[in-house]
């Protein structure tokens, strides 16, 4: 059985986690960030290091390493009674980030939904990214140098994805607005989905 799945799309700082944490929230959906699931490793581990590694250069974690255990961390949600895939609505946050992720995704998710929070203003989000280096103690979030490759990399290597599932599914969302008119356009769109 695949998961049924929306997307949450976009920079780094667009608010894919602000809106993750929402939806998450609402019965029936399960938010998987997986970023987070990364955070969560203990930093002496093997793939701990991995992470610290490539994240503090801007980097994305090879593809392999990440969907093995972003696996993990899913099935051991669903064993422990978290995440139930018969009747939730899996909203992701930050994977796929490349085409080869997708493509090693595909017979496990039914994307049926992809929300794609755009800004117009990339200064916007290096703001953003700056003041969450300090509310949330992020490495990657402080400098300006390693902001600027996190931003060259989601050009380059995650955006291709939105045209590997095609325009059909692909929603877009202003997210200059606020969190709430964001989140509202959202949902317009999930509860025809
Ligand atoms: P942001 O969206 O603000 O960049 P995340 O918390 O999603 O922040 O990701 C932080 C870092 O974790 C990334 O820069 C990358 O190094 C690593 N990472 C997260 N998700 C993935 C992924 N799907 N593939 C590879 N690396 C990832």
């Amino acid at each position: 059985m695949k998961y049924r799945t929306i997307l949450l799309f976009g920079a780094p700082g667009c608010g894919k986690g602000t809106q993750g944490k929402i939806l998450g929230s609402i019965p029936h959906f399960y938010h998987c960030a997986c970023g987070d699931v990364f955070r969560n490793l203990t930093i002496d581990s093997k793939i701990g290091q991995v992470f610290i590694k490539h994240s503090s250069r801007g980097e994305l974690v090879p593809d392999r390493t990440t969907i093995d255990l972003w696996r993990q961390s899913i099935e051991s949600n669903t064993r422990i009674g978290r995440f139930h895939p018969d009747q939730d609505t899996l909203v992701l946050d930050g994977i796929p980030r490349t085409v080869h992720q997708a493509e090693m995704l595909k017979t496990t998710l039914e994307v049926v939904g992809i929300f794609y929070l755009r800004t117009t203003d990339q200064n916007n989000l290096i703001k953003r990214l700056q003041r969450r280096a300090l509310k949330e103690n992020r490495l990657d979030d402080a400098n300006l140098e390693i902001i600027r490759t996190r931003l060259l990399t989601y050009e380059k290597e995650t955006k291709p994805v939105l045209q590997y599932y095609g325009r059909k599914l692909v929603h877009h969302i202003d997210a200059d607005q606020s969190p709430v008119k964001v989140l509202s356009d959202i949902l317009r769109h999930t509860l025809k989905a």
